[in-house]
Parts: C-alpha cells; structure tokens; sequence
C-alpha cells in the first residue's frame, strides 16, 4: 500500500513540475507530495547529516566573533518567527560561513540556513539581507529543498538518505551547496514561491520588502565586476521577469516597510572585514 502510495505521489509530483499547469497548483501539489513523503523528523536527519559533510568534507568554516553571528541571527529570528506560522515545527538553525570572497547562502531541509560572510559585505543594508534570508525560508517553508531532491535523486535515494543509508548522496548535495558547481535546482514555480514568502516575511516585521529587489540589481551590475564568486547569482538568476513580478507582488499585496538599517548592517561589515 505504501509503494503504491509512494508511487503515486511521484507521478503526482513529476507530472505536476513538468506540465504546464499554474505555477501555484504545481507548488503546492509538490509540497503536500513532500510533506507526505518525507516527514519533519527526515528533515532534520538530513539537514544535520548535510551539515556535519559540510564541517567535515566541504572544510566550511563559522564566524568567530559572536557580534557577527549575533547580528544575523537576530535578524533572522524576527523573520523566522514569520515563517514559522506558514510552516509550524522548525527549528531553524542560522550559521554563518566565515568566506568573504563567497556570495551565497542557502537552506537546507531540517531548517538549517547558511549565510555567507561574501554576502553581508555584498548587501548594502539590513533590509537586503533579511531579504535573502526571507526567501532562504520560504524554501523551508514550501519543503523546495524535499521536492527538488527527490527529482534529482529519486524519492527512494531521498529517504535513504535521511536513514543514513545513502552517504554518497549527502556528500554530492553538500558539496553542490558549498561548491563552486551548481546549488540544487529549484523549479522557477519553487523560487517565485520563496521571493514571495520572502517578501511578505520581511515586510511583517517592518523591513522594507524591496530588499531582494534592490540586492538582485546591485548583483546582476556587479557580475563579472567583483572577485570572488556570486554563486547566489548563479542559483537565483535575477531575470527581468523576476524582478518585475516581485515588484508587482509587493505592490499588490500592499507590502509595506520602511527599515533599512543601513548602519547597522555597516557596523558588521567592519567587523567581518577587520
Ligand atoms: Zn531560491
């Protein structure tokens, strides 16, 4: 009955990513698809799974000085709080990757989200970086990192993965994370729903939403310019399209905030490039 179940989902979930149906009906037939086939607790195995190769295999390092780790995760625990009433349950854990030359940051399932140094100093204020870490929730949120797994791996490989039984899957997906290759794949219906959620999460706690508007600008002119590798871009390709439908949705949905916190965000780059 399960296999069958299994099966099922899994036509549901490809059928529903690749036929051209509204971009929210695809979103939310593969959340509850995830939802079903992975559970809360099989998150979390991964996610810490993924971690500990990342420490390990990957050789990231954290943060040192608690003023900066401080500083990002206040900011993202007022934002959590916001995710945390679309999805209840997770535990988010915030870390930040000493790397100044990186410009990224991802979550992983489980709740795990992680912020690149390369980032903080490629932001030019609070607001663009709550924006990131808005729409790097908004993938937990809407179980992206489940979905985009499960089409890369198989759903069999998935839950394997999340027993402990499947090594070699943990190591491809951290090193795609952490790597200069590519991030794992989300569908475009996946990272219209995280600007979304992003932008909304943002906006509740008074940040103006704008701000991953403004931060995809700022990258996109500054492609080819900066040393180090904006691998954020290269996984969030800020297309025309996409910058004009959040623009619209920000305004259709009346998302308002004025806080910036240009100065706060100043006071940290100084730090992190001390
Ligand atoms: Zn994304």
């Amino acid at each position: 009955m399960q296999r069958i179940l299994l099966a099922v989902l899994g036509l549901t979930l490809s059928m529903g990513l690749t036929t051209g149906c509204a971009t929210i009906k695809r979103a939310n037939v593969g959340r509850t698809a995830a939802a079903i086939l992975i559970s809360d607790e099989q998150e979390e195995q991964l996610g810490r799974q993924v971690k500990q190769e990342l420490e390990t295999k990957e050789k990231i390092k954290y943060v040192e000085d608690p003023a900066v780790v401080e500083y990002v995760r206040n900011v993202s625990t007022r934002i959590l709080q916001q995710a945390n009433k679309d999805r209840k349950n997770v535990k988010w854990k915030v870390n930040v990757i000493d790397d100044p030359k990186m410009v990224n940051a991802f979550a992983t399932p489980g709740g795990y989200l992680y912020v690149y140094t390369g980032l903080l100093l490629a932001a030019d204020n609070e607001a663009e970086l709550a924006g990131v870490m808005g729409h790097e929730a908004g993938h937990v949120v809407g179980r992206h990192s489940a979905q985009a797994m499960m089409l890369q791996y198989g759903e069999q490989a998935v839950i394997e993965a999340a027993l402990g039984k499947n090594a070699n899957m943990v190591a491809q997906l951290a090193a795609s994370l952490a790597g200069t290759g590519a991030g794992l794949a989300f569908s475009r219906g996946n990272e219209t729903e995280a600007d979304e959620l992003g932008a909304r999460y943002t906006s509740a706690v008074g940040y103006a939403p704008q701000g991953l508007v403004t931060f995809f600008g700022k990258l996109a002119a500054q492609e080819g310019q900066t040393p180090g590798v904006l691998k954020w871009l290269s996984t969030h390709p800020p297309s025309s399209e996409r910058v004009s439908h959040l623009t619209t949705y920000i305004s259709q949905k009346g998302l308002t905030g004025s806080d910036l916190g240009a100065d706060r965000l100043a006071a940290i780059k100084q730090r992190v490039r001390k």
